[in-house]
């Protein structure tokens, strides 16, 4: 369930040290360490998934959870009526870096335009 050669596995495992700032049975949630916004916060799946099309191999990864806890954390952050943005990259022409799942909180100040 975990790759050795993967970041938020090794976050996972302890070999890189990084606070959590939310934690359950099956995801966690960091601060990024590069952040693009005042608020930027990753909620990462405990296990390891590479890419979306694979979530049907993992019947215990779930959706509403994940975004349940981006809810959660964004009202905690107080982010949640200013406004917020939630991203899940997927390969290389979104600029994925990390091929482990994840989606970003991002907010607490006025992004850019995407659309
Ligand atoms: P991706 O581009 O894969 O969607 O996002 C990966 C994110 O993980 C990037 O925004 C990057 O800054 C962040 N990141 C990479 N390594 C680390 C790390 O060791 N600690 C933390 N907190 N964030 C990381
Ligand atoms: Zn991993």
């Amino acid at each position: 369930m975990v790759s050795y050669d993967c970041v938020f596995c090794k976050i996972i495992l302890g070999e890189i040290l990084s606070e959590f700032i939310y934690e359950s049975e099956l995801f966690f949630a960091i601060r990024d360490i590069n952040p693009i916004a005042l608020t930027h916060i990753l909620i990462i799946p405990k296990i390891h998934i590479n890419y979306l099309e694979l979530i049907h191999e993992f019947p215990s990864f779930d959706f509403n959870e994940m975004y349940a806890v981006a809810l959660e954390i964004a009202s905690k952050e107080n982010i949640l009526n200013s406004g917020y943005r939630l991203v899940i990259n997927q390969k290389e022409d979104s600029g994925q870096e990390v091929e482990h799942l994840h989606l970003h909180l991002i907010g607490g100040n006025k992004l850019k335009d995407i659309g």
